[in-house]
């Protein structure tokens, strides 16, 4: 088969927040940019993003980034880089302000000013009063970015491959990232982009629980990617559960809901929160107020004929707040939970939400491996930004507006880094077949034909053990079962089959590409989980409640051959005093 090719200089994977970002940066330098989208670019994830952005601009309570950095590094449950987390805050006034400028439609202030909202987790002066450090654009604040950084690419002449499903990167004997094979969807016809450098900014895995608030693109595509070019993955375990979805739907209620002063109760009308965490209460960091709920409704006090749940309330915030700075949380609760939220409580239960772990890289973007110079060593060619990332600014426990920061600063980041790489490496490295050959084989495979197991059916089975065996509280003889159970999914893929290959838009087999990637990152979640034989963050052992900074206050790294390895927590920042390990309370 002749395989089409097509030459840039930087190839980007994911048309997210984090992928429009770099993408635009480097078409601005000049670079021959191509962005890879399996969906139409403003269709990516990002554009769900209700609550805000995170930035230390004081326009609300008084703030500076070192506030900012201070409750990162205390929310990441001391699991983040400090040098990363210092990059992070630093620069977010400066990425904000460039999304102004980009004509990001940001909510006002009487005095003109950006508003910005409380989120969990924020505090004045190291862990005084609640700030309000969320820069929003009403609930919708995702759609404006994505939107305005789609506008300026265009405007900036970025090359976009819409619809087009990235299968794996290729990769030549000296270890250089030389581009990907991808899939145009519409056609089914294989193409090769061979670039000079490669940015993954594929996004989270929340397709990997059963109730989750992702898009059901959110695959882990280019995680798996990078794993099976010999990338571990790092802090797999740590995924967050969002404490407020529809309950049984899964759709996400923004915490901006209790920023704007909603709260939660039980089935006594209590105020929970106000017994888990007495200072911050309903805006403690989010797998605190994940596990308040789960136990809330475990010991009884749910609310609903079933006792499954518990109840958000923001009548009393007044129909104009709600109507202004909530309109999509409003439109939601309507049609998903059956509620207007000005009259009645909106039902919460906690849900998959957000992917802490992913592909290692440093603050400049690049991906790092253990294995070759030394212990954090660059994959020539090779960056990632964006949810699939692990820089690792959000450790064990991302704090709410934090991850538009995250793909805004470091998508950037990686583009000026490889606008430094492009000056250096002006040509294209000559490539063999090999590489391409992985990725033609996983091709091939599905267009087998014959009796075999429906990859729909296993999809639904594997989200579901997913949630039984690793969810908000893990125990060691539930996650080995599950460990064994996902294990023998991924053995039973192996004979799953197309049924109807006629399927139009290819997207069965697509699904099934996707199932595949989902299944390693799972096996990859469970055996981090069950390795880690502590409680931090978003990952909590019923068996070993403690956090043991004596013995795990390192990174996990997954490899595909099931290996796992650790490595230091940076804990020494860029220019500042570090911060000292403490106990997390709020
Ligand atoms: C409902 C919801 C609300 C949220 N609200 C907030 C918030 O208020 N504040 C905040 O800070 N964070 C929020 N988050 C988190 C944040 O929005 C995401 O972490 C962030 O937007 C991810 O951006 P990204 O660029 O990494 O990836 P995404 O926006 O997920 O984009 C991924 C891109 O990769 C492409 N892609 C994936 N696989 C392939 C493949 N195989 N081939 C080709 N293309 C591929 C997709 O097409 C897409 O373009 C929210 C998340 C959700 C789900």
């Amino acid at each position: 088969m002749t395989i089409t090719r097509r030459k840039f200089d930087a190839l980007i994977i994911g048309a997210g927040g984090g992928g429009l970002r770099a993408a635009l940066q480097l078409a601005r330098a000049d670079a021959k940019v191509a962005v890879v989208s399996k969906v139409f670019p403003t269709r990516s994830h990002t554009v769900a993003a209700q609550g805000g952005v995170n930035a230390a601009l004081a326009n609300v309570s008084p703030d500076n980034w070192h506030f900012h950095m201070f409750d990162t590094i205390k929310g990441s449950d001391y699991l983040g880089d400090q040098d990363a987390i210092e990059y992070m805050c630093r620069a977010a006034p400066k990425v904000v302000y460039e999304l102004d400028h980009f004509g990001v439609p940001f909510s006002r202030r009487d005095d003109g000013n950006i508003y910005q909202r409380a989120f969990g987790g924020q505090s004045q002066d190291y862990g005084g009063e609640q700030a309000a450090r969320t820069c929003a654009a009403a609930d919708r604040t995702g759609h404006a970015i994505l939107h305005a950084l789609y506008q300026q690419n265009i405007n900036a002449r970025t090359h976009f491959f819409d619809e087009f499903f990235a299968i794996d990167l290729i990769k030549d004997k000296e270890g250089y990232i030389l581009g990907a094979m991808a899939l145009e969807i519409e056609t089914g016809e294989p193409i090769l982009i061979e670039a000079k450098t490669t940015l993954i900014a594929t996004g989270g895995a929340g397709q990997l629980f059963r109730t989750c608030t992702n898009a059901l693109i959110n695959t882990g595509d280019g995680m798996a990617m990078a794993l099976r070019a010999g990338v571990p993955l790092q802090d797999m375990e740590f995924f967050q559960f969002h404490p407020t979805g529809i309950a049984g739907k899964g759709i996400l209620i923004t915490e901006g809901v209790r920023g704007e002063g909603g709260y939660l109760v039980n089935a006594d009308g209590e105020r929970f929160m106000e017994r888990y965490a007495p200072r911050a209460k309903d805006l403690a960091s989010r797998d605190i107020v994940s596990r308040a709920i789960a136990i809330e409704v475990r010991e009884g006090r749910g609310c609903g004929p079933d006792k499954d749940h518990v109840f958000l309330k923001l009548d009393h915030i007044g129909a104009d707040i709600i109507k202004k700075r909530l309109p999509g949380i409003r439109d939601s609760a309507i049609t998903f939970a059956h509620v207007d939220p000005i009259e009645s409580p909106i039902p919460v239960y906690p849900t998959a939400h957000y992917t802490m772990g992913g592909i290692p890289t440093n603050h400049k973007g690049q991906v790092v491996v253990p294995e070759r110079e030394g212990p954090e060593d660059p994959v020539p060619g090779l960056y990632a930004a964006g949810e699939c990332a692990c820089v690792s600014v959000h450790g064990a426990n991302r704090l709410g507006g934090n991850s538009l920061l995250d793909i805004l600063v470091f998508g950037r980041a990686a583009a000026n880094h490889i606008i430094g790489y492009l000056q250096e490496h002006r040509y294209h490295r000559q490539m063999d077949d090999d590489g391409i050959d992985m990725a033609m084989a996983r091709l091939a495979r599905w267009e087998q034909q014959g009796e075999g197991e429906s990859v729909p059916e296993l999809r639904a089975e594997f989200r579901k053990v997913m949630e039984d065996h690793c969810g908000v509280f893990r125990e060691q003889n539930n996650l080995a079962i599950g460990l064994e159970k996902v294990t023998a999914l991924r053995q039973r893929l192996q004979n799953a089959r197309i049924q109807d290959q006629s399927k139009i838009f290819n997207t069965a087999r697509i699904e099934a590409l996707e199932l595949e990637n989902l299944m390693d990152i799972g096996i990859a979640t469970v055996a981090s989980a069950l390795a880690r034989t502590e409680s931090r963050g978003a990952h909590s052992r019923v068996d070993f409640t403690e956090r043991d900074d004596t013995n795990w206050l390192k990174h996990s790294l997954y490899f595909e051959d099931g290996r796992l390895d650790y490595k230091p927590v940076r804990l020494k920042p860029m220019t500042v005093a570090p911060f000292p390990l403490k106990p997390r309370v709020y």
